[in-house]
């Protein structure tokens, strides 16, 4: 692709043009160092042929990347008008291939969108909504999903609950819907001082692909248990289960768990048997 690649301005000057101060209520950490983002672009591939989906391009270090790695297509959603302005010219250099959307992510559904190919979600998201928007992406009624992977920035400590295993500090409720029917994978580790402004902490590359759907357990059940029973990890389950259901000893003898255990003890396979056995007892929806 190199030979047909656009120039394009550095993005400090497009920061500059477009008076881009981060905005830390819009979780804004700008990536610039452009080996940085076609590291992250090439890991999210290979690209020909695909649909990315990126949310909040910002001032578009990681959107270029994706276009010159050669995404077929990206679309990217961003809620600040000010970057989308800067992405204009960006849409403008590679025809046909970049379609902003200025929008809340949360909010928006973008399947709709998709042509034929696969569908990558490719982001640095902005801390304030980047766990909200995976549990959504992990949660979908549709499975197979519409999306083929998922390679998101996140603060290192999220990645680490999203790959933990039972009985360590950092498995919880993300674990399990990380881990249910998809695979995650820490990439790498990223510096704080690569982004503009540096956030307070170091950020990881995940990686997650969805995997074989379990028999049997409804999304919206799953979520119901495990929030009842990380919401009160210290607890013992025959407690905390009771904010789902007034049958927690039941579903619990049902499932094959000790009454006495505590959340961050059980494992998925645990958390799936949990969940029909709640799922039986409250019948059908
Ligand atoms: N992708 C750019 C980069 O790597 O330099 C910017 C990443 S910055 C961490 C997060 C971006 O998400 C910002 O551009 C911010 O404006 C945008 N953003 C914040 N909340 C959003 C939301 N709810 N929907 C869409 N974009 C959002």
């Amino acid at each position: 692709m190199a030979g047909d690649l656009p120039t394009l301005p550095p993005l400090r000057d497009v920061i500059r043009q477009h008076d881009l101060q981060a905005r830390k209520s819009l979780g804004q950490n700008f990536l610039l160092d452009q080996n940085l983002t076609r590291r992250i672009a090439r890991a999210a591939g290979p690209l020909e042929g695909a649909t990315v989906v990126e949310v909040g391009p910002g001032p578009g270090g990681l959107t270029r990347a994706l276009l010159i790695e050669g995404a077929s297509r990206v679309i990217a959603v961003e809620k600040d008008p000010r970057c989308v302005a800067a992405l204009a010219e960006l849409a403008q250099a590679f025809p046909g291939r970049l379609e902003v959307i200025e929008g809340d992510a949360t909010r928006l559904q973008v399947e709709e969108r998709l042509g034929p190919g696969p569908a990558r979600i490719v982001a640095n998201l902005p801390y304030n909504v980047g766990t909200l928007l995976l549990v959504n992406w992990l949660s979908s009624e549709r499975w197979p999903s519409w999306w083929d992977s998922l390679t998101l920035m996140f603060q290192k400590e999220v990645a680490l609950r999203l790959v933990a295993s039972p009985g360590s500090k950092d498995y919880g409720r993300l674990s399990v819907l990380a881990q249910w029917r998809s695979r995650p994978g820490i990439l790498f580790d990223v510096d704080r001082r690569a982004f503009t402004p540096p956030p307070k902490i170091t950020s990881s590359v995940v990686q997650i692909r969805p995997g074989e759907m379990p028999a049997g357990v409804e999304p919206t059940a799953l979520a119901a248990v495990t929030a009842a029973a990380f919401g009160q990890r210290r607890k013992m389950l025959r407690s905390s289960l009771k904010s789902a259901t007034p049958d927690a000893e039941r579903i619990l003898e049902t499932a094959g768990i000790p009454p006495t255990a505590r959340a961050e003890e059980v494992d998925v396979s645990g958390f799936l048997r949990l969940t029909r056995a709640y799922q039986a007892l409250r019948g059908p929806k």
